[in-house]
């Protein structure tokens, strides 16, 4: 082999925040407080904050390796938090302030955090747990509502005498950065640990025009909570490109987003379908109120964006929504839903089901699926099997080693998503194979039927599950929440769907309901409905609590 002579520089969160600084150090970070007043600060702030902020957990004791979590809503001072922690060596792990509290002891306790800094608007979910976790030496109070409680460290005056400048380590890229732990709804959460070289890496791929396609030009506003997958790894790749970055905070009802949206002239968001559902229902009721005009895409994913979303934005109101799949364990981009130039032929119809696939992966990220005896399958758009992926940023272990049996041998990662690949290597999501509905042995996807039921005009949603059957084992029924002052028929639903699907697929029974489960990352929590009405095929429904 003959060697390279490139220089050795490691990849490290450091040098894209000394970029934001060097570069763009007017470039804007503007956050919602809980009162609904705008925090205006500038990446040189972040930098020099996120200086004093490591100045202030090493005087706390926080050495390289140490765990510090956060408790806290997106805002600035999480953002120095995300960087600072990282670029003295540390780890900062993002707890998601949505779980229950014994879940929440059971993960601080597994991922040994040594200091927590949490918004004080989440102190009594904090208090809930903290005496469970022995690791916790210390608990900073940022003052994101009032005050800080008397006797409680807080965030501001403890970075306050500090100097900005801190001399940051040179770190190795493979050390660990993050940790953020995924939100399966069976087993116990499991610590996925990014180091410094997979966020970057990330970061730079999501800058990709036929990615996420950020730029310095872009005001990025990131609604998926940076407790999830590092808010998509938008923090990361703001700094990398300079963007303006806007933080909703904790209000993020539809009027609110939107306000915060046009006022801040927002080019590119990101968030789970459900924040878009609320959103397109808002903008129908009131399509002249906000200027939208900057506005280039909404970046959906985290479940699957229903094609009548994405085609209600684009023909109502003219916003683009794309489409993108990824997982905890994968940082989260693997892939997104771009229209490749022989595909732009298509007619409108053959267009919008491209982009409402799952898309193609993004440049090493590699992706295949494969039957339940490891066979891998054919790319032909209907062979359903188990999409499994593997890269520099998708996660090569758990924390602790657990989950081992989620990597296959020739080191793949399984993601438990059911898939179809088409020729073209555009990736359909099916099911997670946990909820994949097998009737009389033939699988039914249940997300096929979702999509297709949230075109009808009067349906806001619809979580499709299996319910238990005795001569099936297993048969469809969908969960229906109504859009406001509708009403609809089971014959009217089933006629929606005649032709679309093969009979056996058409569901056996209909709930309309208020409100569907959802996990604490917004995805139907599908073992819910099973536990309220899986058996009502069988014996009649419990009712709903
Ligand atoms: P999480 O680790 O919470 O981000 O969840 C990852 C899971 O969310 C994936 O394995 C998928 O089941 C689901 N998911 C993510 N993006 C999409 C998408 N665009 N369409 C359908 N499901 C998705």
């Amino acid at each position: 082999m003959t060697p390279g002579r490139m220089m050795h520089f490691p990849l490290t969160l450091t040098h894209l925040l000394e970029r934001a600084r060097t570069y763009f150090p007017r470039g804007e970070i503007v956050s919602r407080e809980p009162g609904g007043a705008l925090h205006r600060e500038t990446w040189k702030d972040v930098y020099e904050r996120a200086g004093k902020l490591a100045h202030a957990l090493e005087r706390l004791g926080v050495k390289p390796g140490d765990r510090v979590a956060t408790l806290a809503w997106n805002h600035h001072r999480h953002l120095e938090a995300y960087f600072a922690v990282p670029m003295m060596g540390a780890v900062v792990h993002t707890l998601n302030l949505r779980l229950h509290p014994k879940e929440l002891a059971y993960i601080a306790r597994h991922a040994e955090d040594s200091v927590v800094l949490v918004d004080r608007s989440l102190l009594p979910l904090l208090d809930q747990f903290v005496s469970d976790v022995p690791s916790i030496r210390h608990v900073v109070v940022i003052p994101d509502d009032g005050p800080t409680p008397q006797g409680k460290l807080d965030y501001e005056q403890l970075i306050a005498p500090e100097r900005p400048d801190y001399a940051w380590p040179t770190l190795d890229e493979h050390s660990a950065a993050t940790i953020c732990y995924t939100s399966g709804t069976t087993g116990n959460p499991k610590g996925v640990v990014y180091s410094h070289r997979s966020s970057v890496l990330h970061a730079l791929t999501a800058c990709m025009v036929d990615s996420m396609g950020a730029s310095e030009h872009d005001v990025l506003m990131p609604v998926v909570p940076m407790f999830h997958a590092n808010a998509w790894g938008w923090p990361h790749t703001a700094a990398c490109v300079g963007a303006k970055l806007v933080f909703p905070g904790p209000k993020l009802d539809p009027e609110s987003l939107l306000d915060l949206m046009a006022r801040e002239k927002v080019t590119s968001t990101a968030g789970v379908p459900t924040i878009w559902l609320g959103i397109l229902a808002m903008l129908d009721a009131n399509p002249k109120k906000w200027d939208l005009s900057r506005l280039r895409q909404m970046v959906v994913g985290g479940s699957a964006a229903p094609p009548s979303m994405m085609e209600g934005f684009q023909k109502r109101h003219g916003i683009t929504v794309t489409h993108a799949w990824g997982m905890t364990e994968t940082n989260p981009l693997g892939t997104i839903a771009r229209v490749k130039r022989e595909l732009e032929t298509g007619t409108e119809e053959e267009r919008m089901a491209v982009r409402a696939s799952q898309g193609y992966a993004v440049p090493f990220v590699e992706t295949r699926h494969t039957s339940d005896d490891g066979k891998i399958l054919p790319w032909d758009a209907e062979t359903m099997g188990e999409l499994e992926v593997r890269g520099p940023w998708v996660a090569s272990s758990y924390l602790g080693e657990e989950g081992k049996d989620r990597w296959t041998k020739d080191g793949w990662f399984k993601t438990g998503d059911v898939v179809t690949i088409d020729a073209h290597g555009y990736v359909r999501i099916c099911d997670r194979s946990k909820d994949v509905i097998k009737s009389g042995g033939e699988w039914i996807s249940s997300v096929a039927l979702e999509n297709a039921l949230m075109s009808h005009p009067a349906v806001l949603e619809a979580a499709v599950f299996a319910g238990r059957h005795a001569k099936w084992d297993e048969r469809p029924i969908a969960a229906i929440v109504l859009k406001k002052g509708m009403t609809v028929t089971e014959a009217d639903l089933t006629k929606h769907l005649e032709g679309k699907f093969a009979k056996f697929w058409m569901p056996d029974a209909y709930v309309l309901t208020e409100q569907i489960p959802r996990t604490s990352t917004g995805k139907f929590l599908k073992t819910k409905l099973r536990e309220l009405y899986g058996e009502m095929l069988i014996k009649p429904a419990k009712p709903e609590k």
